[in-house]
């Protein structure tokens, strides 16, 4: 009996960091916690925080300033360049016939304005973007606004397969097309910020704008019954070259410094709104995660680098940039933790198709996490190549999503109502206190939490995603 209780015992403190540890880094930030503050200050002092603008460059300073008051001696800004920043303008748009009124427009991001004068021509909708398709309707687009779903530009584009999308926008200029506009999914108009191409180095070939979800069915509506003419026009400007900064602020490992545990969110937001729940919380989660574990003043076996990125919403640049230039040091990166899902009541994680780090980070969440409320944990792929976990996971990295619950994310993601009042203190409290501790425990395991996977086993992620195709053309695989 005695035998087994100390082999218990042993196993006990082996898999798990040491119970007083981890209570006082979730004490200290239940209690007396600076999450919130950090969430307001960051929001309402710098506001959005658009690649390329003061925002950005103001709030990355102060991350880095933040990270140092906490105690972390070693916080550094790393470059990462861009050849150009965007800039929105006011827009306008209606309906001239067959009837007036007023619709809700704004342009995706990095693309050109319209020409001088707007735009006046009748409304085509099409829902397939297949060139041939395209070409065979081109008498029917000469002249023409083409409107098209965000269903049918997700089905068409983004993680599907990039170069049909290019190629579908180009067929449609081709076609005499003067413009595009791209109906919503959310109630009231509400529109969503989103860019029209990857990057910030493609220019699409003809403006890209959004329209308000019940503008785009009323346009739908009357194109059905017979013409429909509107007028819009909006400003947008292209700014010069700038060099951005990933924050990473680093505690190094006790026993085993040189490997090293990832734990990030990103910085930069949509110029709209504040970047509140995307991703101001996830960076005060970071912020507390610091400065919970750096007071606790016993660091860790292996480092964490706590790294707020810059350029997730136009593809991920930092942590592109980051793993690159970090190539050599990968193969010590024993896990990348990310917060980019807003905070929601705290759930669990994702392991993003990885059901062997799901299977082993399960009894750890189970023995730490269980009363924070965030002990699930699933190999959900629901957000497999949306933020910054991205070249982790492409590089075999074991990946852990921290997963709020989502019910009211997507009413304010990307949107002008996402601002601090929508953020629960409690809420954020309880998930930075669920990515301080499982940071912790991860990075002061014994063993790694799992191995690195083989090429073979990111490519049957990939294709399980139907994300393979896109990470081909997109150059992405290491
Ligand atoms: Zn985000």
């Amino acid at each position: 009996m005695k035998r087994l209780l100390a082999l218990l015992l042993f196993t006990t403190t082996s898999l798990f960091a040491a119970d007083a540890d981890v209570e006082r880094i979730a004490g200290s930030i239940l209690v007396h916690g600076h999450s919130m503050q950090y969430a307001r200050e960051l929001t309402d002092q710098f506001g959005s925080r658009l690649i390329g603008s003061s925002g950005f460059d103001r709030a990355a300073e102060w991350t880095a300033a933040q990270f140092r008051a906490a105690g972390v001696t070693s916080v550094r800004l790393e470059e990462v360049r861009i050849s150009r920043g965007w800039t929105r303008g006011t827009a306008s748009a209606h309906i001239v016939a067959p009837l007036q009124q007023t619709l809700h427009l704004t342009p995706f991001g990095w693309t050109s304005p319209t020409p001088p004068g707007g735009i006046r021509a009748d409304v085509v909708p099409v829902s397939d973007l297949a060139v041939d398709s395209i070409r065979g309707r081109a008498k029917e687009l000469e002249g023409r606004v083409v409107l098209l779903s965000i269903a049918t530009v997700f089905r068409n584009g983004y993680f599907a397969g990039y170069k049909p999308y290019l190629a579908a926008l180009d067929a449609l200029k081709a076609a005499g097309a003067r413009g595009v506009l791209v109906g919503f999914g959310n109630a009231d108009n509400a529109l969503g910020m989103l860019e029209a191409t990857w990057g910030v180095d493609t220019t699409p070939p003809l403006p890209i704008a959004q329209l308000g979800m019940e503008d785009a069915k009323m346009l739908e509506r009357l194109a059905a019954n017979g013409r429909v003419t509107i007028d819009y026009s909006y400003d947008s400007a292209f700014t010069p070259a700038h060099t951005l900064h990933n924050v990473v602020a680093e505690i190094r490992g006790s026993e085993r410094p040189d490997e090293w545990v990832a734990v990030g969110g990103h910085l930069d937001s949509w110029d709209v709104g504040s970047g509140a729940q995307d991703n101001g919380s996830g960076c005060a989660m970071v912020l507390e995660s610091a400065r919970a574990i750096a007071a606790l003043g016993r660091p860790p076996r292996r480092s964490i680098r706590f790294i707020l990125w810059a350029g997730e919403e136009e593809g991920f640049l930092g942590s592109q940039a980051y793993t690159q230039t970090h190539k050599a040091e990968l193969a010590n990166c024993i896990a990348a933790l990310n917060a980019d899902a807003g905070s929601g009541h705290p759930k669990g994680w994702a392991t993003v198709g990885r059901t062997d780090v799901a299977d082993a980070f399960r009894p750890i969440a189970k023995a730490l996490l269980t009363d924070l409320g965030a002990a699930d944990v699933s190999d959900s792929t629901q957000f497999v190549l949306q933020s910054d976990h991205a070249f982790f996971l492409l590089n075999g990295i074991p990946t852990l999503e921290l997963m709020p619950d989502l019910s009211k994310y997507f009413d304010v993601h990307h949107r002008s109502a996402d601002t601090i009042d929508k953020i629960d203190p409690h809420n954020l409290a309880g998930n930075a206190a669920t990515l301080a501790v499982a940071a912790y425990a991860v990075a002061d395991r014994e063993q790694p939490i799992a191995p690195h996977a083989s090429r073979e086993d990111v490519m049957k992620i990939l294709e399980k995603t139907h994300t393979d195709t896109f990470v081909k053309e997109m150059g992405w695989l290491p």
